[in-house]
Parts: structure tokens; C-alpha cells; sequence
């Protein structure tokens, strides 16, 4: 306590302290609760997960506001609303003792009329995340102009989670001349860009050695043929068996898609997208934080919100259109100290993109070999085989064991090792064991090598047409018959389009449009001179879709993610019974938006481990 008090509190505030039972300052509060008391600065202070950072702006905010005034004198912005209300009952703890003050919390998800209401009262201390504050600003309801004080906590995960723009608008709207503390485990480049759009000369605290960025996260790639992503997805997994991860897909569609087929074929799967109620939403992040889900497919949007530790791999299903996605995907794992694996399964058109990609994390990518059946068995084998070993035994067996005993009298260990092994072995054994090599024989082919083997078409159809280049490369492909990546670079324009195609679909293209017609008109394409820019094969399109804000609604859903409250593996194994209870199959579309002409030929190639989709029981714990 006294040191505490040599820290320079207040009786009251030492009374919260006492009352909260802390004893000790922790090392960042030693070193920031001082210098923020003394003067008003600018700070940077890094510091791990779980360190006291609260306490350490939150005491002296509320020493230096003026608790008689209603004015709004102190901002805090954090990335997640589980994180907002987390804070504002803290700080509500260590100000019980001063007399009138009030702290409100403004987040997406709830009323934003008795938010509203609350702010009226008067609060001194406003704790907001990013897009509801800004929301409110624009709609009057907050008047920030007048802050002296503003916190930016968790400033590494608000960037991670795509806040920038919104905190930069939120910023512009109070003065000049307060004070900023920015508080962040990592110190990537992007929060030392914002420390210098933001902040007046800084003092910097560093506690423990802070990391540059997700150093802590490996990336690695797979080269597959386009079609056979899924079934790489699935022996990536079973070759994982305590995998805990987020899958990205591009669109909302292939995310329900991709969770559907995982949970058909016995996953711990979920899929969270735009399309899902909050609530549903909701209940698939509480079955994921809790280890229900296994794997969570998400769609970039909707991943925001997750701020779930532990992750063990992203996996990009699909590379985002923009290369600054990836680093948003893959920030989701190696977090609070952890490390963390980010995978790209990528088909040979878009595996020019890796490069791009390094250029921009500044981290080179491993490629790696999707591993055969025989590997993955053996996986599953000593994973069995460990869970045994650490099982504890549950004595209510102990009155059947004499009939045990009795069946089993003849065998030796070795033995009873062979057979009861050849229960689990067995079915993964005959899945896999016909299985074939899903790696693809290349190298990273170059932008020149690549060109050498595609064509480039001119079509006459386009944005007037009502066409985007999604539904564009939706339409060439189902009309060609061709898979998904056949189709690439497409780019449509207002009246006519482009797009690419590997040489070897040549004659295919231009059969097939040879007397096409669509809606009476006849609909001409030719091989274009221009090769097509690299790339972005009309990325921009979608990224613009993509982008939409469904407000703070789409991020919330995180949980308290620090405090350890899940307990690995404790109640994550689950059949597959318990991930239909996270409401990802109440939706309409998924499959059925998909016409059976084109899809009929994808779906019967699925590629589950048996036919009555048990291997959800490969999960079960022994
Ligand atoms: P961070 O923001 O650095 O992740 P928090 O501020 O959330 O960490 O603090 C983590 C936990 O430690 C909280 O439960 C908080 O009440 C507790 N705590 C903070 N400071 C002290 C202290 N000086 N002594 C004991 N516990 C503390
Ligand atoms: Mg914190």
C-alpha cells in the first residue's frame, strides 16, 4: 500500500485500492502512474497481456479529472465490447469512493438510445469501442470537444481489427491539446505510425521486451489444385488433431458452405459471417471460446470481433483480395506471447500472390507438403495414444472388470495394443488409404512465367449488364464448366469485361461463346492483346463489398480473453451433435443457392472419412 502512496494517489483512490485487494504496484504502474500524475504528456507504454494496464491509466485519469463537473473529460477506446465493459467496471471499482462519478460505456450491440440517455446524465469518463463511438459522434449524441484526457487500449488490436479510420474520425473531433496514452502489448509499425500521427514527443514505457509485431506467427503455404481445397483443409486438420482455429473464406457463401461440409464430415466446426443474427453470432463465438468449435470459418468482416487467445492456426481456405487482410487473418493467432501458425492453401493461378504478400509482412513463407494419408494416421495414432496415457481412470469400470477380464483373458498387452488401436486406426486407415498426393508439382511461378500460359479474353458484357466480377466469374465458370480458379483476372467495366484463362482452355472459351446469346443478345468474346495487370483480378470489387460496416455489431462476440477461463481441451471434445446447437444451419441460402447444374458436379466429390459422417467421433476423447 505505501507504495502505492509513494506513487502519488489520493486517499480515496488508496481506499479503492485497498478495498480491491492489490498490494503491490505492478511494473507498468510503477513506472506510468508517476509521470501521468506530474504532468500532462503524451505516452506510449508496452506492456504484455495481463500486466495492469487498467489500473495504470485508470488511476490517474480519475485523479486528474474533475469529478464535480459533468463534462466528459476523459475518453478510452478499446478494440472489443467484452474489453469496454471490462474497463468500465474497473474503473467504476477504483472511482467507488469518489462521490458523482460517472462512467459509461458506449458499445455496438445494445441500445444505442439508453447509451445515449446514460451520456446525457453527465459521464466524466466515456469507455467506447471504435465504431459505435464514432456513430454516436456523427449523430450528436457524444460531444468529446472537451476531453483532456484520451486512452487508445489495446491500440495493436484496434489496428488489427481494422479500427484506424474510425479512431482517426473519433480523434478529430476532440482538441488539439489533450493528452493521449496509448497502451499496446506489441509494438508493430502500425501503432507506431499512429503514436506519430497522434501523439506530441511521448514518453515511452516498455515493460519486459515488447515483440515487433506477430513475430510470434509462422507462415507457411500449400500449393493444391483448386479443387481439391477442401480436402486439403481436412487433412490439415486431422493432422492437428488439438487444432483451435479460424479458417478464412472469401465470401459469406463458401463460409456457411465450407462449415456445413466440415460439420457433415464430423468437425467441431462452426461458421460465423454477416448473415447470422448477433445472436447467432453470439452463440457461435460462446461455443468457440469455450472449445466446442474446433474450427471457426469466418468471413474477414466478421472476424474482427474474434478476440479469442490461443488460437492455434488461421487458416486462409482462400487468400483475401487485399494483401492487408492477410495480416488482419493472421493476427487472430500467436497473440498474448503465444505462437501461432498462419496456412495458405493456394491453387497455382494465385500463387504469385505469396510473393506479394512477403513483400508486404516483410516474413518470408515456408511451403509445405499437405500431408499424405499415411502421416495423418500416424498423427491420429499417437494422439490416441497420448490421450490415453494421461486419462484418468474412472473406477466406476471397476465392477464390470471381472467380465472384462473375462473377454479379453487371452490377449496379451501387446495384443490388446494392436486391436484396440485397430478400432480407431481402421477408419482413418481406409479413408486415407486410397488417398492420393494432393500436393501440386511447382515452383512459385513469376508474373512473366505466368502469362506465358494464359489467355486473356474480351467479353462484350459488363457493369450495364449488371454484372460485378464476382457474379461475372460465377457466370463464366458455371457457363464453361470450369472450377473456381480457372477463371481469374476478371475485370469488368461498364459495358464489356475481361478475364483469363490458362491457354489450355482456349478452345474451350471460344467454342462455347461462339454463338452464345443472353437475353436475345448476342454475346461475342475475343482474345484480348492486353495480358491483364497483375493480381488483383478485379480485387477491388469485392474489397468494397467486403468493406461494408454492419457497425460495431459485426466485431462484438469477443469474450474475456484473458483470464484464462478456458481450459484446453477440457471441454472441447465434443460430437458433432453439440456444434448444431450454434445455430450455423438456421440460415437460409448456403447450399441451396447453389444451382445443382454446377454444383452437382463439386458436391459429389466430397471427401469425408465415412460415408455416415461418424468421423465426428474420431474427436471423442478415450
Ligand atoms: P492488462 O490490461 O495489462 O491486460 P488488466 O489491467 O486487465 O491487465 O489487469 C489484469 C488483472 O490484474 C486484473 O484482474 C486486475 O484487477 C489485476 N491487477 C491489476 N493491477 C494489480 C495489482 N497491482 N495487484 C494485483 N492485481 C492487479
Ligand atoms: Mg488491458
Amino acid at each position: 500500500m505505501t507504495k502505492f502512496k509513494s506513487l502519488g494517489l489520493n486517499d480515496t483512490l488508496l481506499q479503492a485500492i485497498t478495498d480491491l485487494g492489490f498490494e503491490t504496484p505492478s511494473e507498468v504502474q510503477e513506472k506510468t502512474i508517476p509521470i501521468l500524475l506530474e504532468k500532462d504528456t503524451d505516452l506510449v507504454a508496452l506492456a504484455q497481456t495481463g500486466t495492469g494496464k487498467t489500473a495504470a491509466f485508470g488511476f490517474p485519469m480519475l485523479q486528474k479529472i474533475d469529478i464535480k463537473s459533468r463534462t466528459t473529460q476523459g475518453l478510452i477506446l478499446s478494440p472489443t465490447r467484452e474489453l469496454c465493459l471490462q474497463i468500465t467496471n474497473e474503473m467504476k471499482n477504483y472511482g467507488k469512493h469518489e462521490k458523482g462519478l460517472n462512467v459509461v460505456a458506449i458499445y455496438g450491440g445494445a441500445s444505442i438510445s439508453d447509451q445515449a440517455r446514460a451520456i446525457k446524465k453527465g459521464a466524466q469518463v466515456i469507455v467506447a469501442t471504435p465504431g459505435r463511438m464514432k456513430d454516436m459522434i456523427s449523430r450528436n449524441m457524444i460531444d468529446i470537444s472537451k476531453i483532456e484526457y484520451c486512452v487508445l487500449d489495446e491500440a495493436d488490436e484496434m489496428l488489427n481489427m481494422g479500427f484506424y479510420e474510425d479512431i482517426t474520425e473519433i480523434l478529430s473531433y476532440s482538441p488539439g491539446d489533450k493528452s493521449t496514452w496509448l497502451f499496446s502489448a506489441t509494438m508493430p509499425r502500425e501503432v507506431a505510425t499512429i503514436a506519430k500521427k497522434f501523439m506530441h514527443n511521448p514518453v515511452e514505457v516498455t515493460v519486459g521486451s515488447a515483440n515487433v509485431g506477430s513475430s510470434q506467427v509462422s507462415h507457411e503455404y500449400y500449393l493444391v489444385n483448386a479443387r481439391d481445397r477442401y480436402s486439403a483443409l481436412k487433412r490439415l486438420a486431422d493432422a492437428q488433431p488439438d487444432i483451435f482455429s479460424v479458417v478464412f473464406c472469401r465470401t459469406k457463401r463458401d463460409t456457411q458452405k465450407v462449415a456445413e461440409q466440415l460439420i457433415q464430415d464430423g468437425y467441431n466446426a462452426g461458421a460465423i459471417h454477416g448473415d447470422l443474427s448477433q445472436n447467432q453470432r453470439d452463440m457461435v463465438m460462446r461455443s468457440f471460446r469455450n472449445r466446442q468449435i474446433q474450427m471457426l470459418v469466418a468471413t474477414d468482416v466478421a472476424a474482427r470481433g474474434i478476440d479469442v487467445d490461443d488460437i492455434t492456426h488461421v487458416i486462409n481456405y482462400q487468400l483475401p483480395d487485399e494483401i492487408e487482410t492477410y495480416t488482419h487473418r493472421s493476427g487472430r493467432t500467436g497473440r498474448a506471447g503465444k505462437t501461432g501458425i498462419s496456412m495458405v492453401i493456394v491453387s497455382k493461378s494465385e500463387v504469385r500472390k505469396i510473393s506479394s504478400i512477403e513483400k508486404k509482412i516483410q516474413k518470408k513463407f515456408e511451403k509445405k507438403d499437405i500431408p499424405s494419408g499415411d502421416q495423418i494416421c500416424e498423427v491420429q495414432l499417437y494422439h490416441l495414444a497420448n490421450n490415453i496415457a494421461k486419462t484418468e481412470i474412472n473406477h466406476e469400470i471397476d465392477i464390470h472388470l471381472p467380465k472384462l477380464n473375462e473377454v479379453l483373458e487371452d490377449f496379451s498387452k501387446e495384443e490388446l495394443i494392436k486391436k484396440f488401436f485397430s478400432v480407431e486406426f481402421t477408419r482413418f486407415n481406409n479413408y486415407y488409404k486410397k488417398s492420393k498426393d494432393l500436393n501440386v508439382e511447382g515452383r512459385r511461378s513469376n508474373y512473366e512465367e505466368d502469362q506465358k500460359d494464359s489467355t486473356r479474353y474480351f467479353i462484350n458484357i459488363g457493369a450495364k449488364d449488371d454484372f460485378d466480377w464476382m457474379t461475372m466469374k460465377d457466370f463464366l465458370k458455371d457457363l464453361l464448366n470450369l472450377g473456381k480458379d480457372d477463371v481469374y483476372k476478371v475485370d469488368v467495366k461498364d459495358s464489356f469485361s475481361f478475364f483469363n484463362t490458362d491457354d489450355k482452355h482456349q478452345e474451350l472459351v471460344l467454342s462455347v461463346f461462339s454463338e452464345f446469346q443472353l437475353e436475345g443478345r448476342r454475346v461475342s468474346v475475343e482474345i484480348s492483346k492486353d495480358k491483364g495487370r497483375d493480381g488483383r483480378s478485379g480485387g477491388r470489387g469485392r474489397g468494397g463489398r467486403d468493406r461494408g460496416r454492419g457497425g460495431d455489431r459485426s466485431r462484438s462476440g469477443g469474450g474475456d480473453r484473458r483470464r484464462g477461463d478456458h481450459d484446453r481441451g477440457d471441454k472441447g471434445e465434443r460430437d458433432r451433435g453439440s456444434s448444431d446447437r450454434g445455430g450455423f444451419k438456421k440460415r437460409s441460402g448456403g447450399f441451396g443457392d447453389d444451382k445443382p447444374k454446377f454444383s452437382g458436379k463439386r458436391r459429389g466429390r466430397s471427401d469425408k472419412p465415412d460415408s455416415k459422417g461418424t468421423g465426428g467421433k474420431r474427436r471423442r476423447r478415450v
